[in-house]
């Protein structure tokens, strides 16, 4: 059996990056200097994470996690069912048979646009890609192709093709989708460039991720983004879901995605943090993606060092202007600095002089990276304590099947990929919650872009047409 939905199924969409030219240095001179150090030290001690703390936050994704499969709306994490109750395997029916993989950039004005505009853009996407690979697979007079829909925000799912956009994240604000089906949103866009598709599975990006590792290995169990956003989904039981009313799947298992990007509980917060959500467009919202993923943590320093310059005498008597502009700060820029092992910190030096204007001392340079580091640290360190509060979830229902044996959980996203000392937190953080014994047997691995393979291998398995030809 030939899987022809694939060809379709691998179209990335990722926001585009804003483009930066070389800022401008304009400076205020102030008076009053106060030196850096305490904020510094007040900075570490309220983003601390000692064990006590991830113990507490473990404990509490696990109870949240609990709550939210009992009642709908009965936590801050969704546990939201994925209609996927039917994992790939690679030794069972679907075949990869090729891949091809065009990445498309989501202009930013689409990000406060109308639904409709947005849903275009993928599909004309969508239409680009298809024009160019579409000679390679010939699909039998009259068929359609089908497609896996990867969706990145939080969906109530109606059924394995269908569900409702329950708010948008991530710094999108698009209008006209509230209460909204987005797989019509996206089959109604196709239908106006055209294209003969229709979506056979829509699934959280998480889930893609979890079905596309799946089908390299059987001991995959739990998957987790952390990119822009952040989110986690898992296997579990029908018979542990108390609010499933319904015919029991076949496997007695299904995917759930927790969207603990809402998580709350425990989390050490500074005022820095406090500022940030209060100014966002989703305050009180995804507090855990707000301490955690790649789209914050650049800000998060930039207001310390804003702060830093302003109270303090961080980067001497001025303040350099373009440390004022929200997200002028990126998480890619605080991972390049903290690669920086040379003596005089050369290389942060020049980024912060390209990204944010400012000219620094050697201890100045030294700061920005203790202040990168500190929330780098936080940040890697409780998406560990999520990812435990996960398994001892599933191993308290199960008793051995998780902590007992090889368990992976897949790992996706540009700051899990790209950040090594985030990496390294997240994994320290595992070890010192489960002990040495306990986490030989959890694998923690990337799987590179898996999600959209997974969707194309769920829209394969969820397929309305014989495959026999
Ligand atoms: C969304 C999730 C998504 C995650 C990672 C979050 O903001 O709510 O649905 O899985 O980002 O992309
Ligand atoms: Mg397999």
């Amino acid at each position: 059996m030939s899987v022809n939905s694939l060809a379709v199924g691998s179209l990335y969409v990722s926001r585009s990056r804003s483009r930066r030219g070389v800022p401008p240095i304009r400076m205020t001179v102030r008076s009053n200097i106060v030196s850096v150090a305490p904020f510094l030290t007040k900075l570490q001690r309220d983003s601390a994470t000692p064990l006590p703390v991830l113990r507490y936050v473990a404990d509490a994704m696990t109870t949240d996690m609990r709550a939210g499969l009992a009642t709908d709306g009965g936590s801050d994490l969704k546990m939201i069912l994925s209609y996927v109750d039917c994992l790939p395997s690679g030794g069972k029916q679907e075949r990869v048979i090729a891949t091809e993989f065009e990445q498309v950039s989501i202009p930013q004005e689409l990000m406060f646009g109308t639904s409709e505009e947005l849903f275009d853009f993928i599909a004309s996407g969508l239409a680009n890609f298809a024009k160019k690979e579409g000679g390679k697979f010939h699909l039998p007079h009259g068929r359609i192709r089908e497609i896996g829909f990867t969706f990145s925000f939080p969906v109530k799912q109606t059924s394995i093709d269908s569900g409702i956009l329950i708010k948008w994240t991530k710094g999108f604000a698009v209008s006209g989708s509230a209460g909204r089906d987005v797989v019509a949103c996206l089959n109604e866009a196709m239908e106006r460039q055209g294209l003969d598709m229709r979506v056979s599975a829509l699934v959280n990006d998480t889930v893609g991720t979890l079905a596309g590792a799946r089908y390299w290995d059987d001991d995959v169990m739990v998957a987790v983004i952390l990119g822009t956003g952040t989110n986690a989904c898992y296997v579990e039981r029908i018979d542990a879901i108390p609010k499933l009313r319904g015919p029991e799947s076949f496997s007695g298992r299904t995917i759930v995605n927790t969207e603990w990007g809402a998580f709350s509980n425990g989390i050490p917060l500074t005022e820095y943090d406090r500022d940030m959500d209060a100014a966002s467009i989703n305050p009180g919202e995804q507090i855990f993606e707000k301490t955690i993923s790649g789209m914050y943590l650049g800000e998060i320093a930039r207001r310390v060092l804003l702060k830093m310059a302003e109270v303090g005498d961080l980067f001497g008597k001025s303040v350099p202007e373009k440390l004022s502009t929200p997200f002028a700060l990126r998480t890619p820029d605080l991972c390049a600095m903290q690669q920086d092992n040379s003596d005089d910190l050369q290389s942060v030096g020049s980024i912060l002089y390209n990204v944010v204007g400012a000219e620094s001392s050697l201890s100045a340079r030294k700061i920005v990276v203790e202040v990168s580091d500190a929330i780098v640290k936080r940040g890697g360190r409780l998406a560990g304590a999520g990812i435990v509060g996960i398994l001892q979830k599933m191993e308290e229902d199960s008793r051995g099947l998780i902590f007992g044996k090889r368990t992976v959980v897949a790992m996706d996203g540009g700051l899990y990929e790209h950040y090594p000392q985030y990496r390294r937190y997240l994994k320290e953080a595992v070890t010192e919650l489960l002990g040495l014994e306990i986490s030989k047997n959890i694998v923690i691995e990337h799987s590179k872009d898996g999600s959209g393979i997974g969707a194309a291998l769920l829209a394969a398995t969820n397929s309305k047409y014989d495959h026999d030809y």
